[in-house]
C-alpha cells in the first residue's frame, strides 16, 4: 500500500464504508484510497456490529437500500440469498452489516485498473494539515492523505451527570451498554437499574431477556418516555417546509396540530411525522440558534421517542415485562449513584415532586445514548482536530460545525478544503442526520465532491 493516499476514511461503519464504495465506483482514474476503523470488519460500526440476533433494525428492510437511487437493493439482497424478508420486516441488524460489507466487495470487483485500497484495522489519533495531511495512527504508522473524511459516527454515551463522580470506578456501574463485556457480566438473576429509557435501553432489555435474564429492570430517565412501536401506516402528505415555524413551540402546535387532524380522519399520528422527515434538515437550519436549543431542552424528549420507533417484536418484549413487573420506567432527575452492601442505588427527584427516591440493584447500566458533545468526550483524533484548529464543535454541542458539503469549519470559520465528515458528526447542522435514509445520500454526494477536486 502507497504511503501517500488520494482519500483516508476515518471510521468504517455505515457512512465510511459506503462512501469508500462510492467512491470506487465512481472514479475514472485508479484511485488511493484507505478506510479505517478500530473495529476488525468494515461495514458494522455500532450499529451492526452487535452479534445479538434480536437486535433488528429500527427501521422497516423496504426503507434499508444502502443506494438511495435504488430502493429495493437490500431487498434483493435478502432476496438473492433465499431470506424470506417483506418490506415491513424488521431485520438483524448483524445481517444489516453483511450487505453493507457486501456493497464494498461489490464495488470492489470493478475498480479502475491501478486503485490501491486498504482496509486496515487501527485507530486514528491525530491529523496535521501539512499539505498532504499527516494522519497518525495508534499502532505508530504515519501516512499521508491529500484529503480525509471523518466517519467516527456515534461515540459512546457520557457519564450522567452527578456530583460525586466516584461511582463511576465502581465494579457496579457498566459504562457502556454497547459492550458485549460489560453486558456478560449481568446474571439473569440479577435486578438492574438503568439509566435513560431510550432505544439504547430496549435494546439491552431486549437482548438480556433472550438470555433469559428475568429479574426487575428500573429505568429512570428525566421524563419516563419510552420508544413508540412501529405501525403500517397510510402516507400522510408533507405540510410544513423551511421557514414555516419560527419557534420550537410553533413548530410542536403545528405538528401537534396536524396529527390531531389525521387522526380525526382514522390515519395515525406516524404517518404526520414521518411526512416531515425531507424538509427537517431545511427546517431546522430556518430555526434560530435559541430556538434550536429551546426545542432540544424542551421538545427533544418527545420528538425523539415518536420520531424513533421500534420494531414490533421488541415493543411486545418490553410490554410483556412491564405486565410482569419485570420492567418499569421512572421520570425524574439522577441525583446520586452510589454503592450498597448488595450492589447499587440510584438516588432521583421525580418530576413533579419534591422528595427524593431510590432504585436498588444489582448493577447501574448507562443507557443515555450517543454523545455528541466533545467537551463531555475524549476522543484522541476529535481532539487533536481541536487542539490544531482543524475543527470546531457546532454551537450546540451535538456534533463538529461543518459547511453545506460536509467540510469541517476550522477554528476561524473557514470551511477546509481537503477535511470532511458525514453522518451522525453533522447533527448540529442538520438535526436528521443519523440513519440510513439521509446518509446513504450524503456519502454519495461526498463521494462526487471528493472525486470533483
Ligand atoms: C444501536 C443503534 C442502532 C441503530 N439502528 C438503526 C437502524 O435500524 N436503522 C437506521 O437507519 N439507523 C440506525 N441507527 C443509526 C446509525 O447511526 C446509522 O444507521 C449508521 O449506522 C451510522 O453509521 P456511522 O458509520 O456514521 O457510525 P458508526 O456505526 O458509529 O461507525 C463509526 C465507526 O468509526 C469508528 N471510529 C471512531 N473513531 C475512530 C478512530 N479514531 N479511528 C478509527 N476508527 C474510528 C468506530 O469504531 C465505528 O466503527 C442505529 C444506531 C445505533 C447506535
Amino acid at each position: 500500500m502507497a504511503e501517500h493516499l488520494d482519500v483516508a476514511i476515518l471510521g468504517a461503519g455505515f457512512s465510511g464504508t459506503m462512501l469508500a464504495a462510492h467512491l470506487l465506483r465512481s472514479a475514472t482514474r485508479p484511485l488511493r484510497l484507505l478506510l479505517l476503523d478500530r473495529r476488525p470488519q468494515p461495514g458494522r460500526g455500532i450499529a451492526y456490529g452487535t452479534e445479538c440476533e434480536h437486535h433488528v433494525l429500527n427501521v422497516p428492510a423496504g426503507k434499508m437500500s444502502a443506494l438511495a437511487d435504488n430502493p429495493d437493493h437490500f431487498l434483493r439482497w435478502l432476496e438473492a440469498r433465499q431470506i424470506a424478508a417483506a418490506a415491513g420486516d424488521f431485520m438483524p441488524r448483524m445481517l444489516y452489516g453483511e450487505y453493507v460489507a457486501h456493497n464494498l466487495r461489490e464495488a470492489l470487483g470493478a475498480v479502475v485498473p491501478g486503485t490501491h485500497f486498504e482496509f486496515l484495522n487501527d485507530e486514528a489519533v491525530a491529523l496535521e494539515d501539512d499539505q498532504p495531511a499527516l494522519l497518525h495512527l495508534r499502532s505508530g504508522r504515519v501516512l499521508r492523505a491529500k484529503q480525509a473524511v471523518l466517519a467516527l459516527g456515534n461515540f459512546p454515551p457520557a457519564d450522567p451527570r452527578i456530583e460525586d463522580d466516584s461511582f463511576f470506578r465502581s465494579e457496579r456501574y457498566i459504562a457502556h451498554a454497547w459492550s458485549n463485556n460489560a453486558v456478560s457480566r449481568i446474571g439473569n438473576t440479577d435486578p438492574l437499574i438503568m439509566i435513560g429509557s431510550g432505544l439504547t435501553m430496549l435494546d439491552l432489555a431486549v437482548e438480556l431477556d433472550a438470555r433469559g435474564h428475568r429479574a426487575p429492570i428500573q429505568c429512570l430517565s428525566r421524563h419516563g418516555l419510552k420508544p413508540q412501536r412501529h405501525r403500517p401506516y397510510e402516507p400522510w402528505p408533507p405540510f410544513l417546509k423551511a421557514g414555516d415555524a419560527t419557534s420550537a413551540r410553533d413548530l410542536l402546535h403545528r405538528v401537534r396540530v396536524e396529527a390531531a387532524l389525521a387522526m380525526s380522519q382514522g390515519k395515525d399520528w406516524r404517518a404526520v411525522i414521518d411526512s416531515l422527515r425531507a424538509q427537517t434538515p431545511g427546517i431546522w437550519k430556518s430555526l434560530p440558534l435559541y430556538e434550536k436549543r429551546r426545542f432540544l431542552r424542551h421538545v427533544r424528549p418527545f420528538w425523539e421517542v415518536h420520531r424513533h420507533r421500534v420494531a414490533p417484536h421488541v415493543a411486545d418484549v418490553i410490554d410483556r415485562r412491564m405486565g410482569a413487573g419485570l420492567l418499569e420506567i421512572f421520570g425524574g432527575r439522577l441525583r446520586a449513584l452510589r454503592e450498597t452492601p448488595t450492589g447499587a442505588e440510584a438516588v432521583y427527584m421525580p418530576r413533579r415532586e419534591s422528595k427524593l427516591r431510590s432504585l436498588q440493584g444489582a448493577f447501574v447500566v448507562n443507557c443515555t445514548g450517543p454523545e455528541g458533545d466533545f467537551r463531555k468526550l475524549r476522543h484522541p483524533l476529535v481532539d487533536s482536530l481541536l487542539e490544531h484548529g482543524l475543527a470546531r464543535p457546532d454551537r450546540l454541542g451535538m456534533g463538529l460545525d461543518v459547511a453545506a458539503d460536509g467540510a469541517l469549519m476550522d477554528a476561524w470559520g473557514e470551511a477546509s478544503s481537503w477535511l470532511f465528515t458525514l453522518g451522525p458528526l453533522r447533527k448540529g447542522a442538520l438535526w436528521e442526520t443519523t440513519a440510513v435514509p439521509e446518509i446513504r445520500v450524503q456519502a454519495a454526494e461526498l463521494a462526487r465532491r471528493l472525486l470533483s477536486s
